[in-house]
């Protein structure tokens, strides 16, 4: 319908007249909000509590698809190519802006194929490895890739993905490649973590958190500048003796470009009230991390967040000098 609008010149005007005025029940049905990644990981835990809480505010269901598979790009193409109608959202990450680099034919234009709704959250990374991983520090953990670097597994979501990026900035500070294996999302990553069939694994506390204060992984840096309130014991990285590994995970709230301003608009101001609710305050605090403020909850903050974000890992990643096709 997208493309067709496009090239019906005069009658799309007429077309796009009547959907304006669509926009003003805007919403009439459910929406799909599309999350690029395994069902049960941690992009699909924020997910699911902003979409109960947006729910409650539109009068209408909003769902959670996973569309996981190639770091996120598949998921955020099938919602480049869907209906500028409002009906079918994407929540993606900081991979919305590595990917542009690392992706050498990305299947959609980064700032050209979407509209900004808005920030949602940042979330900090663990470095993690399976239970009986013989290493207790960050120090040990390094010592043991470097000598084991043909052997040592470390899982992440896809080229893309916020636990690939984390795995890249590992293997490029210890100065040592590893072997990596991909997975459609760290949800199922983390049941192999669990289940010791990987060694390391470098994940957001929305999917970590529960584990490391269960004891069931091991637990050895966290990426913030400061420890933790729900993990005390992880040292950040800085402290555990590893530099340049500082980052924050923000997720961003994306819709079809052509999505009508005052649908846009509506999406935002839900997404505000979803991130004040309750019940996403308390379950965002127990997994580690804050909802975005108001003011970020909106179109301009995500727009200038990628914009920047894309500019700062460009170099970075064009130095570790991995890409895609
Ligand atoms: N966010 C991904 C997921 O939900 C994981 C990742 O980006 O590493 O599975």
């Amino acid at each position: 319908m997208k493309k067709l609008l496009a090239a019906l010149g005069a009658a799309a005007t007429m077309s796009l007249t009547a959907f304006s005025a669509g926009a003003q029940t805007y919403p009439e049905r459910g929406i799909t909000i599309v999350v690029p990644f395994a069902a049960g990981g941690p992009t699909d835990t924020v997910t699911r509590l902003v979409a109960e809480a947006m729910s409650k505010d539109l009068g209408q269901q909003v769902i959670v698809e996973n569309v996981g598979g190639a770091g996120g790009t598949l998921g955020a193409k099938q919602v480049a190519d869907a209906d500028p109608d409002g009906y079918k959202l994407l929540l993606y990450h900081i991979g919305m802006a590595t990917s542009d680099t690392l992706y050498r034919n990305l299947p959609y234009k980064t700032l050209e194929s979407f509209e900004y709704v808005g920030l949602v959250t940042e979330v900090p990374m663990t470095i993690l490895a399976k239970k009986d991983m013989a290493a207790n520090t960050l120090a040990e953990l390094v010592d043991y890739a470097k000598a084991n670097a043909d052997k040592v597994t470390v899982a992440n979501a896809g080229i893309g993905a916020a636990s690939h990026l984390c795995g890249m900035l590992f293997m490029s500070s210890i100065g040592t490649p590893l072997v990596t294996v991909p997975y459609k999302g760290t949800g199922p990553a983390m049941t192999d973590l669990l289940g010791g069939q990987v060694d390391i694994m470098c994940d957001q506390t929305t999917n970590t958190t529960k584990h490391i204060q269960a004891g069931t992984v091991k637990a050895y840096a966290v990426t913030t500048p400061k420890r933790l309130d729900v993990l005390p014991d992880v040292p950040t990285t800085t402290e555990a003796g590893l530099q340049g590994m500082e980052f924050g995970i923000w997720h961003g709230l994306y819709a079809p470009k052509g999505t009508p301003a005052e649908v846009v608009d509506r999406l935002s101001k839900s997404l505000q009230v979803a991130l004040k609710d309750e019940n996403v305050k308390a379950r965002f605090a127990e997994l580690g991390t804050t909802p975005s403020p108001e003011a970020d909850a909106t179109p301009a903050a995500l727009k200038a967040k990628l914009e920047s974000e894309i500019a700062r890992w460009k170099p970075v990643i064009e130095a570790a000098g991995q890409f895609a096709d």
